[in-house]
């Protein structure tokens, strides 16, 4: 998983902070040396980390008191908007053209995922949107990327436009776009070709592909593994090309996710979308704030929810989300995601996303004992009504009573008593640090 090291670091530096009822500046300035050395050592760009720094000190210490938060938390609150500025504040979407089609180019070095985020994004794009967009072959430079678009066209039962490696690439996205207008398409993605280094040829050549077909959008697609090379990638294809987005590919491996935190900042390009793995479903829209989130431990409630909206429907997945945020949570919605749960996936990839659940913390070796979940469901199918509604009144004969029935112990009982107060009280806590409850943030 991608910044592990940085969550690992960033976490134990603000573990020391957060229980703190007093928070010296001296106090602020040593977290921020560890947090400075964390963000370096992960590959972020210097001046991004300097700028970074700077900017929690003066907000840590100017800090209006807010009666929700210990001052520990609140500097941690801090470090988390400021890392959500960082990258990009808000989520930042893919462009829609007023007269469709919306036309596309996907440009990159070579090997840095653009032919499979191309189908990635088009798969996207029909299930989420439900648009109907046309893929375009342009790379002519390498056969092997028009057969791999042909064949990832076939998996997703979507047309390809292509014209084989003879003709000319500004003129292949010319006729696609005007074969996608007559086809009523409404996406059109180009596949443009890639260089193992960013050169002059590849610019120019981008350049009048960019001129004959006026794109809305020209997303820039980067391998994250590359790190700081990446950054330079971008900025160098953003002088040329002005692109309009950044694709982070391979944000599933173990990068130390230095490019993602630095990009923004240092190209003003917003990263759209993250590729998460091969498979054509494993593109995720970017969400600067809850990357933050997941990189603090603070956890990514909404993408865990999201992923339960894949399986379940929608209506349903809106109301557990207003309960989580209203604290009205009960045992029976608990019952009914573990049902859901299930079918999410492995649950140590869902473990990821938990407040206080990172990975990084020695959770890395976490299996998850299916056989509990199975404990768990029938302990609560043992409650009755009133008690899974309000668990406050389960007393001793009744947790005795819930144990007998569940086959289970009372230690059994108890742990997931205590276990779904603490949820509840992690959620409380995090609605409180990533609202703020409409308060006053200080100033800046
Ligand atoms: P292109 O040369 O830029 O078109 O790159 P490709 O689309 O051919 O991708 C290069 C390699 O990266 C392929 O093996 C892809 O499966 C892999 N790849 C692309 N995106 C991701 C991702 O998000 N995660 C992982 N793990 N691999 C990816």
């Amino acid at each position: 998983m991608a910044f592990e090291g940085l969550a690992a670091r960033l976490q134990d530096t603000l573990t020391k902070i957060r229980g703190k009822g007093k928070v010296s500046e001296q106090d602020i300035k040593e977290m921020m040396r560890e947090v400075r050395l964390a963000l370096l050592e992960a590959d972020v760009n210097f001046k991004v980390v300097k700028q970074f720094i700077a900017n929690v000190k003066e907000k840590a210490l100017g800090q209006e008191v807010m009666k929700s938060l210990t001052p520990g938390q609140q500097v941690i609150k801090v470090v988390n908007e400021e890392l959500t500025a960082l990258m990009g504040a808000e989520q930042s979407k893919i462009a829609v053209a007023q007269k469709p089609p919306t036309v596309v180019m996907m440009v990159g070095l070579q090997g840095a995922g653009k032919t499979t985020t191309t189908a990635k994004l088009a798969n996207h794009l029909r299930k989420k949107h439900n648009r109907k967009p046309l893929l375009v072959a342009c790379d002519v430079y390498r056969p092997a990327a028009i057969q791999q678009l042909e064949t990832l066209g076939k998996q997703l039962n979507m047309p390809v436009f292509s014209k084989g490696t003879d003709a000319n690439p500004v003129d292949i996205a010319k006729e696609a776009v005007a074969a996608a207008k007559a086809e009523h398409h409404d996406y059109v993605l180009i596949d443009t070709a890639g260089r193992l280094h960013v050169d002059e040829t590849l610019m120019a050549e981008l350049q009048d592909m960019k001129a004959a077909v006026t794109p809305d959008e020209i997303l820039l697609v980067v391998d994250s593994m590359t790190g700081q090379d990446a950054v330079n990638v971008a900025e160098s294809f953003n002088n040329q090309l002005d692109v309009t987005g950044a694709v982070l590919t391979k944000l599933d491996g173990d990068t130390r996710g230095g490019a993602a935190i630095s990009i923004k900042a240092v190209t003003n390009t917003p990263i759209k979308f993250a590729g998460m793995g091969e498979k054509i479903d494993q593109l995720e829209p970017f969400h600067p704030d809850r990357m933050a989130s997941r990189i603090l431990g603070m956890g990514d409630v909404l993408s865990l929810i999201e992923k339960a909206q894949a399986n379940v429907d929608e209506e349903k997945a809106k109301e557990l989300e207003k309960k989580l945020r209203n604290m009205d949570f009960t045992f029976d919605d608990f019952l009914e995601q573990l049902d859901q749960v299930k079918s999410m996936g492995p649950l140590e990839d869902l473990l990821g996303m938990m407040p206080g659940m990172n990975k990084a913390k020695g959770m890395k070796n976490l299996k998850v004992d299916e056989k509990q979940l199975t404990r768990v469901e029938a302990i609560v199918k043992s409650m009755t009504p009133l008690e899974k509604r309000d668990p406050s009144v389960i007393n001793g004969s009744r947790r005795k009573r819930i144990a007998k029935g569940s086959g289970t112990t009372i230690q059994d009982v108890n742990r997931l008593l205590k276990q779904f107060e603490d949820m509840k009280k992690m959620m409380k806590q995090m609605t409180a640090m990533q609202g703020g409850k409409g308060k006053k943030r200080g100033k800046g």
